[in-house]
């Protein structure tokens, strides 16, 4: 069957590989629809995502269309079309599960394959997943389907702050997984900044998340906190950059008392003064993935209309386009989210 394929760092190409189709009583054979393309997917193709073995076929965000079902499915049926939850963990590699697993928390199982970075993903005409990946719903179309993966990640990161409408938050990095943040601070109702160095995703920002103050400078951000609200900070900060320096500074920006949420990730160590640290009682949090009920939460609240997502897509592509966009986008400092659509 077709596929897309990482070859190796910056060689993405068109590729014939063996069809999987071999359903076992609870899997269910899905072909792509739309895939959406994140910056997990641009740092595999430049070769900056370690974890990635390749050759891969890229692809987590997923709008899929149900093709077959396993003899023990029964909330399925061909046809269905279907968000795909790309977690694979213990119970579904055999069962043996590890200690996040037990505990329910399989967004950080401790064998956890993410497919499309350390499994092959999406970009190929049909593949098997486990039943219980697949978030079904009869109203949104692939396109929004392909973005529950995105706006997951930013929906747990706020559910697991514990963040009420009382919080005052600033998130720090206006990309997707900060934007995705930001709609769900808007769910909870409280006040919500934005801090990115790049002026055209704060306008965006600005323009479509209804944003209280946004700041491109931290060092203008301070000063008018401080005179606008007599030294308040914001009580919960969320880092969405994942840039080491970036997540240092967030730690100056939280109140007394506030709370540090790192939701994008590096593997560089970072330093954090501890005499203001504990000085100012702060928390700090990661946040990792997403949960099953955070994929169906939001599939309610997209059907329902509380979560619009007309905005969210600035590119599109198609099968052919691909190859040719994938490296634009990459290097694009103005991308928001891209689409690829499978016909
Ligand atoms: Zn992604
Ligand atoms: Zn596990």
């Amino acid at each position: 069957m077709k596929a897309i394929v990482l070859e190796a760092p910056n060689q993405i190409v068109y590729k014939d590989i063996p069809k999987n189709n071999l359903l076992d009583t609870i899997s269910v054979l899905v072909r792509p629809r739309v895939v959406g393309i994140c910056g997990t997917d641009y740092h595999a193709y430049r070769g900056k995502q370690p974890f990635i073995n390749y050759p891969l076929v890229i692809g987590h965000e997923l709008g899929v269309e149900v093709l077959a079902v396993g003899s023990d499915v029964t909330h399925l049926v061909p046809g269905d079309a279907c968000a795909v939850e790309p977690y694979i963990g213990c119970n579904e590699q055999d069962g043996n599960l590890c200690y996040s697993c037990r505990r329910g928390h399989t967004n950080h199982c401790t064998r956890l394959k993410v497919l499309g970075v350390h499994i092959d993903g999406g970009l190929c005409e049909q593949f098997v997943v486990p039943s219980n990946k697949l978030h079904r719903s009869s109203k949104l179309d692939y396109e929004q389907l392909a973005l529950i993966e995105t706006l997951a990640i930013g929906y747990h990161a706020v559910k697991r702050s514990g963040i009420t409408k009382n919080d005052v938050v600033l998130v720090v990095g206006a990309g997707p997984i900060g934007l995705s943040v930001i709609q769900s601070v808007n769910l909870v109702g409280a006040q919500v900044s934005v801090l990115d160095v790049n002026d055209k995703r704060v306008q965006f920002a600005k323009k479509h998340f209804g944003i209280q103050n946004s700041f491109v400078d931290p060092v203008v951000m301070a000063k008018e906190r401080t005179s606008v609200s007599s030294g308040e900070m914001p009580t919960a900060v969320f880092d969405a950059t994942g840039n080491t320096k970036s997540m240092e500074s967030s730690f100056d920006y939280a109140a007394s008392g506030g709370k540090i949420i790192l939701v994008g990730f590096n593997r560089e160590n970072i330093v954090i003064n501890d005499e203001y640290f504990h000085r100012n009682e702060l928390t700090l949090m990661a946040s990792r993935n997403a949960l099953p009920h955070d994929f169906t939460d939001l599939i309610t609240l997209m059907e329902d209309g509380i979560i619009g997502t007309s905005h969210w897509i600035s590119e599109r592509a198609n099968w052919n386009s691909l190859v040719k966009k994938l490296p634009v986008w990459c290097d694009s400092t103005e991308l928001i989210k891209g689409v690829v659509e499978i016909t």
